[in-house]
């Protein structure tokens, strides 16, 4: 069983799959506090679900990307055979993850999007060394950028790794801390090799509506 957050379909916002027709799995409970949390919602409410429950509620769309999103999905251990099973059913299957946990038990097949806390977060400290054995073109690392700091050290962190070759990274403005014209600015007078990524749904929407 798995505890399940919430189950919906919208258009993925982040990633390089930005812009596709996904249905999001949200699972309940995160190991971290980051300060600018937008799914404090998903810390405790839940329920539990069968990995047969789940895939009901996801063949109901007619679309092949599957996100599995939290909170922090990899909490939970039966989360790594969902995964598996969603790609064998054939679908394009992302995840999106803290960094703080090891990917290993996670399915070769499925896009791994693996956060790098920075220190503007609060929770600077937590990546697992771990996961940069998965910087390849199936991992996105993503930077969520809450000041000049927070980019410098992001800046920092890929070129000592030398993320911006093997992988996509992603640095997205901290939304409502950070101004996104600010950010693209910076990329581009820093010659940064990030991509900018704005989280499509927050324009899209209402920035605090559930389930999109
Ligand atoms: S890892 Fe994600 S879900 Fe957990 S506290 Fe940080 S932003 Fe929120």
């Amino acid at each position: 069983m798995i505890k399940i957050n919430e189950i919906f379909y919208s258009i993925q916002g982040e990633s390089s799959y930005v812009g596709f027709p996904t249905v999001f799995v949200r699972t309940s409970g995160c190991n971290l506090r980051c300060g600018y949390c937008d799914t404090t919602y998903a810390y405790y409410a839940g329920q539990m679900m069968t990995a047969e429950q789940i895939l009901v509620e996801v063949k109901k769309h007619a679309t092949p990307y599957v996100c599995v999103t939290g909170g922090e999905p990899l909490v939970q251990d039966e989360i790594f055979p969902l995964m598996t099973q969603l790609c064998d059913l054939g679908y394009k299957v992302s995840v999106e993850t803290s960094g703080s946990i090891d990917c290993a038990r996670v399915d070769t097949r499925v896009k791994k999007i693996i956060d790098v806390k920075t220190p503007g977060s609060g929770e600077c400290g937590s990546f697992a060394a771990a996961n940069l054995k998965f910087v390849d073109v199936n991992t996105e690392f993503k930077f969520v950028i809450c000041s000049e700091e927070d980019f410098a050290w992001s800046e920092n962190f890929a070129r000592e790794h030398d993320l911006f070759s093997r992988s996509n990274v992603l640095f997205s403005p901290a939304f409502g801390r950070v101004d996104e014209k600010w950010l693209a600015k910076k990329i581009l007078s820093e010659n940064s090799s990030a991509r900018l990524q704005l989280q499509l749904h927050k324009y899209i929407w209402s920035p605090h509506s559930r389930g999109v």
